[in-house]
């Protein structure tokens, strides 16, 4: 049996460091922000190759406080990807805004930037770029679109921790990088967790205020902010595993490769990573038309599958104010309907690629 995906695996890897690190918390008497979320944020910041990192309680309030401090409010609009989680999307809906998709590119699934341009209207003021599946987006010509526009562009790399883009770790092109530490991230807590990386100090410095109820000094609010902290237990956690995450990601990448070898003319889609980008296989997303019963068929081999994601954003009963149509968005459609996941984590078992591929023949 190998199951979709086991968390427990990595805890028990790492059980006396991640052990002790909770212990001295817990030892230390102070719970909310503080040293721990500290040693985090700016060994975070380091790894990502940024200035600063600021910690929050969960990946989608990374980005809706990223939109919040752009100033990006009701009557504005910001490009989404058609194909993705729809946590991107809800970031949008939560300060008002309107979500507006452009379609993927053909073979990495991630928002296409040759469509950006006809979307673009006087109303948008920001783009959300997704390194979906945890191959990074073809940043640069977005960035160029964006600049030339005077558009924030906010990352939703919630997928990609460790990911490069043309030899460059993600988390500092643009202006505001978010991250969820959600256990199954490739860096995930024991709980929630979130982070936005930025090199704008400015920036950095009114997001610390957002996320503790807009203040800076203790009972002195000079925003409307929010309680949105990164919990200190998760942060020594996250210190713990940050420690072995470019190891765990070598894992992920091994697995990757068994795959590519073993499916090979297996008549699956498999994934194509672009020349300029290092994925960390968050997730190994394959199609096919025939998806449901290679799933069946997977699943009577004992191999677990998951389908990221069934239902596209614009076709959610959340968006249906939207008046979305499935017509307008073929190619978000088509994945929706043909994509799904294998088994992909630094605790998969390396026969897994033989076995799905003497599964589905
Ligand atoms: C996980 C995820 C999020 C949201 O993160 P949470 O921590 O669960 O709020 C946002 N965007 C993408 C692409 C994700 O995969």
């Amino acid at each position: 049996m190998i199951p979709f995906l086991d968390l427990r695996d990595g805890y028990l890897e790492l059980k006396n460091e991640i052990d002790t690190a909770v212990l001295r918390v817990l030892d230390s008497g102070w719970y909310i922000l503080g040293e721990e979320v500290e040693g985090f944020e700016a060994e975070w910041a380091n790894f990502c190759g940024v200035e600063h990192a600021v910690g929050v309680a969960n990946g989608l309030d990374a980005l809706v406080l990223s939109l919040r401090v752009l100033g990006v409010g009701p009557g504005d609009e910001v490009i989404v990807p058609s194909h993705t989680f729809i946590a991107t999307w809800l970031a949008v809906s939560a300060v008002g805004a309107k979500p507006v998709p452009v379609e993927p590119d053909c073979k990495t699934y991630n928002i296409d930037p040759s469509r950006l341009a006809s979307a673009i209207t006087e109303r948008t003021r920001a783009i959300i770029p997704v390194h979906l599946y945890g191959q990074p987006a073809d940043l640069d010509p977005i960035l160029e679109i964006a600049r030339d526009r005077g558009i924030a562009v906010v990352e939703d790399a919630a997928q990609s921790h460790g990911a490069k883009y043309k030899g460059k770790r993600i988390g500092g092109a643009s202006d505001l990088v978010c991250w969820s530490f959600y256990p199954g991230k490739n860096l995930g807590a024991f709980g929630d967790g979130g982070a936005i990386t930025t090199n704008r100090p400015d920036l950095a410095e009114k997001l610390r205020e957002l996320r503790n109820y807009g203040s800076k000094k203790k009972y002195v609010n000079s925003v409307a902010g929010v309680n949105s902290r990164l919990d200190p237990v998760q942060a020594a956690v996250l210190r713990v595993k940050l420690r072995h995450l470019d190891d765990w990601n070598e894992r992920r990448n091994a697995i990757a490769e068994l795959y590519s070898v073993a499916l090979a003319g297996s008549g699956l889609v498999l994934p194509t990573v672009s020349n300029w980008a290092e994925s960390a296989w968050h997730l190994y997303v394959v199609s096919s038309p025939n998806r449901d019963h290679l799933m069946s068929v997977l699943k009577d081999a004992g191999i677990g599958t998951q389908i990221h994601y069934p239902i596209p954003p614009h076709m959610q009963e959340a968006f249906q104010g939207s008046n979305f149509t499935p017509e307008q968005f073929p190619l978000a459609q088509k994945l929706a309907g043909e994509v799904f996941s294998l088994p992909m984590g630094p605790h998969v078992p390396t026969n897994v690629a033989d076995d799905v591929r003497r599964a589905i023949g």
